[in-house]
């Protein structure tokens, strides 16, 4: 078996040549191809941060372990971490927080076992980076959610639920606010609930979501979430079992899967030798479990274990008193402890499974289309107009501009509507909402609705527009705020 390795920026060759060298001293039966993927791979002109020898050998093996990489700041650049898990459509990302054994926590403390799974919808969301500056006071971003990517990365969370005899599955959410893009994730999961009627599946808005996670982390087991609140909570739970250093993360797809630690290039002590390797180890162990190895899987985690047990530590943790481990010491720490059994979480050594890697060529990008065809009509138009003067000064502008197909319905600015209700105590900036709607009960037409641009633009400068659908009987965009 051979799968692609990156080593990355930053700490990432310390720490991947520290775990490889565990591998390697256990005779794993795993041959590497390594690629060039990172900040200096930008550095060297390629602008998506991989050479397309990289891509290729990805695309080939299906596999990738990497380390952490840079995104160097400034316009334009993307993160090389981000182009990887959306190219390849690895949609969902699992991060396993466990308690250890000789890392000390507030709830080892207090005797409070963590066991905790996230999965973090990996490809949606504010993470398109669909972003737009709609006036120079105003920017804009595009948070896509849709149903058939949280219908995949759901559909994984039960099913991974069900194979690690959960007993529990939560989805964390802002439906409250974000009734449509939360509002769908969240019917989504419920939607799949159905199928697996052993799993207890509840909700939790992902405020409370946090505070419960934190006074009382023991009553999770599996959480699903959308991309961004994924991010934060599962950080959230990496402080709960003793920092970064201890967060792994798989981010699965049907086809390739990038394994990597939770935690980014730590340019504060690179280069140094000084880092935990023990994240990207956690992510290398649930890689070989993935490829079938779990005799090698169980004897290396049982030897972390064991480790930790013992109070060997790298500096960002443990008891203070005792002597801090480089990254290789510590690595060489592991190696001497194979074939032992740690006192808690000690892995049965199952033998190595005969798993074939499977090669997908895909001829054509997958097109995944899941709900039904609906009787869609045109409503309206969202008309977002620049400018700084009164909203009942634009109303009057904007009224006649109707004609025989449109009525001026509301204005809003930044989603709370400002006419013919408000506030004078709303603060405003130069961009305003525009609502019409059809006159009659007949479907407006896109050409209606390019009629009502140029009448318009002939007065304002329109940034942008959004047609308002309706689907059946039903509203397919949200009201303003006091609308
Ligand atoms: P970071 O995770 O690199 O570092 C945060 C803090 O945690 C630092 O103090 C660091 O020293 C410490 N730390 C992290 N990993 C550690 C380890 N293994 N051992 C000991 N201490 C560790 O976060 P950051 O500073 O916000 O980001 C630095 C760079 O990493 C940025 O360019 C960012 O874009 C990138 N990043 C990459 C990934 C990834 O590759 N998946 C993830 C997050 C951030």
């Amino acid at each position: 078996m051979k799968i692609a390795v990156a080593k990355g920026d930053g700490i990432g060759p310390e720490i991947m040549d520290a775990v490889l060298k565990v591998f390697d001293a256990n005779k794993i039966d795993l041959k590497y191809e390594f690629v060039e993927m990172g900040k200096w791979v930008f550095d060297k002109g390629f602008s998506n941060g991989m050479t397309p020898e990289a891509q290729r050998t990805i695309e080939e093996l299906g596999i990738l372990f990497k380390g952490p990489m840079e995104t160097p700041k400034g316009k334009g650049v993307k993160s090389v971490n981000v182009t990887a898990r959306k190219t390849w459509n690895t949609y969902a990302n699992k991060r396993v927080f466990q308690s250890l054994h000789g890392v000390d926590t507030v709830f080892s403390k207090a005797a409070i076992p963590i066991d905790l799974t996230i999965v973090r919808e990996n490809i949606e969301d504010t993470y398109g980076g669909i972003e737009h500056m709609l006036t120079h006071d105003v920017a804009l971003s595009r948070r896509f959610i849709t149903r058939p990517g949280s219908m995949q990365v759901i559909r994984y969370a039960f099913e991974m639920a069900r194979k690690k005899n959960a007993r529990r599955i939560t989805c964390g959410h802002k439906a409250n606010i974000m009734k449509l893009t939360d509002g769908l994730f969240l019917d989504c999961f419920y939607e799949v609930a159905k199928e697996y009627p052993e799993l207890k599946a509840d909700d939790k808005i992902v405020d409370d979501l946090a505070m419960k996670l934190v006074v009382s982390p023991d009553e999770f087991d599996v959480v699903v979430l959308t991309n961004l609140q994924g991010d934060i909570i599962s950080d959230l739970c990496a402080g709960l079992v003793g920092g970064l250093g201890f967060a792994p993360s798989a981010n699965i797809g049907d086809h390739i899967s990038i394994f990597e630690a939770v935690h980014g290039t730590a340019p504060d002590i690179a280069g140094r030798n000084i880092a935990n390797p023990t994240a990207l180890l956690l992510s290398g162990i649930a890689m070989l479990r993935h490829l079938g190895l779990m005799e090698n899987a169980a004897i290396i985690e049982n030897a972390l274990l064991y480790t930790l047990e013992q109070g060997v530590r790298t500096g960002d943790f443990g008891d203070r008193s005792k002597p801090a481990l480089n990254t290789t010491e510590f690595a060489d720490a592991i190696i001497s402890n194979f074939g032992k059994t740690p006192q808690m979480g000690a892995k049965e050594v199952l033998p190595n499974k005969k798993i074939t890697p499977t090669v997908f060529k895909l001829e054509k990008n997958p097109m995944m289309v899941s709900t039904e065809m609906q009787q869609e009509k045109i409503a309206g138009v969202d008309m977002f107009i620049e400018s700084s003067e009164q909203p009942e000064v634009i109303a009057q502008r904007c009224v006649h501009h109707g004609g025989t197909k449109f009525r001026l319905i509301n204005i809003s600015n930044r989603g709370t509507q400002v006419w013919p209700t408000g506030s004078r105590y709303t603060n405003l900036v130069n961009l305003y909402n525009v609502r019409f709607e059809g006159l009659s009960e007949q479907a407006l037409t896109q050409l209606d609705i390019i009629g009502l641009y140029v009448t318009l633009c002939a007065e304002f400068k329109i940034a942008s527009f959004e047609l308002l659908n309706m689907w059946n009987d039903k509203k397919a965009y949200s009201l303003a705020q006091g609308q």
